[in-house]
């Protein structure tokens, strides 16, 4: 008896559990590992311990709590002030709070009927996210885990709106993405059974967008040889410098053709709620669908994405399957199954995690803080290009800011000292601790970058990142440094 009770704790075990996690948790934010850095290896004693199976008897909460503790320490802030690498995630405390609510009453809102306010308050988030991209007042969509998560319920969505139900046809349809396009496409199309040779990248000018000439031409190509060109595919902010496609170029071409358009804005489709980010973003408003990431560009915790579309009855008619186990369930008249949406049946209710910091704190304070992030992306821009022997060839449309050491000629032996170079300047910013940064392939080279997107990062912590790269730069200085690391890291 005593082991079967010891699943259901009573209130006050339940408060001590609850009050013991919440000190932890304070203690773990307020305490952060005083190094940015990347994990050491994995094969570490806290790895080796974690990886044993449970044990039959209980373990006190404590000593497992420290075990979170020793993870927490452990690991990579992505939402740390100085976190400027990949795509930083906030995770305010105020969505955690939410989930934290949402799981602890587990309602099961995939199907309306069971949690009707659950299934609004997420119809009700995501209507707003649609509004905020431009879809208008009739778009619909879901929250899912991710940007990759979106983008593959959005490629299954076009691909049933423009070709149908599957069949020996289906292999011949392409669709078209740029060269700076997130991988994540690429991998939805095979993971929807397509052929690599379907995903066509289309190239890009020297500003890295898109160029819908070359798009066009290449749609006009496809369909003389016999294929069936669906979908057209512009980024919203891409990866690797954060460059917005000609949006509304792209919709001109995809209206003309047929296409279904989907704008990947998994970073830089929630800008538009700033003025600037609106004006940049010109053209998303005219989508078909449109993939954002609440948990980079909202600031929340990790593993909240969403797909918005303009005609909610499409995402249904490739998702929905009659559910035999289902059949006596009866429908909402105006909230539709979660799960007649998209590929998930039972699934955590996902709108309380941002419902509760929207309400909580208001729109405004969102649009400001990214009003922020952009202000300082500008700021980083003009600071790293007065740096001796630095870069930055694109002006951020958002806020990530590219930057390399300039190359000491265009030949190849001098791109290639100059990527190493870069290289060597990034390990040296990151040596440091006290920010972290990245690098990306652009346009084949070597390009470092800052990604500010964290809501603790401000104008002294741009300030501080700056600072670090001059000084680094400084020591790898072109005339001297790059044939030193160009000869030792050739041999
Ligand atoms: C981050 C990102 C993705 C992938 O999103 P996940 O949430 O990591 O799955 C896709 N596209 C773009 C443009 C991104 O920035």
């Amino acid at each position: 008896m005593q082991q079967i009770d010891a699943l259901q704790p009573d209130r006050t075990a339940m408060a001590a559990m609850a009050g013991a996690v919440t000190d932890r948790v304070l203690t773990a934010l307020n305490n952060p590992p005083p190094r940015l850095e990347l994990a050491g290896p994995a094969a570490d004693e806290l790895t080796r311990e974690l990886l044993q199976p449970p044990a039959e008897q209980p373990t006190e909460l404590g000593p497992l709590l420290s075990r979170l503790d020793d993870v927490a320490a452990q690991s990579t802030d992505v939402g740390d002030a100085g976190f400027m690498a990949y795509t930083p995630s906030g995770g305010l405390f105020a969505s955690a709070l939410g989930e934290f609510y949402a799981r602890a009453i587990n309602r099961y809102s995939t199907l309306t009927v069971a949690a009707p306010g659950l299934a609004a308050m997420e119809y009700g988030v995501v209507r707003w996210l649609a509004e905020v991209v431009g879809l208008g007042a009739r778009a619909g969509g879901l929250l899912l885990s991710g940007g990759s998560m979106a983008n593959l319920t959005a490629l299954v969505t076009a691909r049933y709106a423009r070709l149908g139900e599957p069949g020996p046809d289906t292999a011949r349809g392409t669709l078209y993405v740029g060269a700076e396009a997130h991988y994540s496409i690429a991998k939805a199309a095979r993971l929807a059974g397509l052929p690599s040779t379907a995903v066509r990248v289309v190239p890009s000018g020297e500003d890295l967008r898109m160029d819908p000439a070359a798009a066009a031409a290449m749609v006009a190509a496809d369909r003389a040889a016999g294929l069936r060109p669906f979908m057209l595919v512009g980024t919203a902010g891409t990866t690797a410098t954060g460059t917005v496609d000609p949006l509304a170029e792209l919709a001109v071409l995809a209206a003309r053709e047929g296409l279904w358009y989907h704008v990947d804005g998994a970073y830089g489709g929630l800008f538009r709620l700033t003025d600037r980010g609106r004006h940049r973003l010109f053209g998303i408003e005219r989508a078909d669908s449109v993939t954002v990431d609440p948990h980079k560009s909202l600031f929340l915790p990790c593993g909240t994405g969403a797909l918005l579309v303009r005609d909610p009855a499409t995402l249904r008619a490739a998702h929905m399957v009659d559910g035999a186990c289902l059949a006596d369930v009866p429908d909402h008249p105006d909230l539709p199954d979660l799960s007649d949406q998209g590929p998930e049946l039972t699934r955590e209710a996902r709108g309380p995690r941002i419902w509760l910091p929207l309400h909580l704190y208001g729109v405004a304070a969102f649009r400001a803080a990214l009003d922020e992030k952009l202000d300082l992306a500008e700021q980083a821009h003009d600071a790293l290009v007065a740096v001796p022997g630095l870069v930055a060839p694109c002006p951020p449309d958002l806020t990530v800011v590219s930057f390399q050491l300039r190359a000491a000629g265009p030949d190849p032996r001098s791109i290639e000292a100059a990527d190493a170079a870069n290289a060597h300047l990034l390990a040296a910013v990151n040596a440091t601790g006290r920010v972290m940064i990245s690098s990306a392939t652009v346009a084949g080279r070597f390009t470092l970058r800052l990604c500010i997107l964290s809501p603790r990062t401000h104008a002294g912590h741009v300030e501080e990142a700056v600072t670090l790269i001059a000084r680094a730069a400084r020591s790898i200085h072109p005339a001297r440094g790059v044939g030193r690391v160009f000869r030792a890291s050739t041999g």
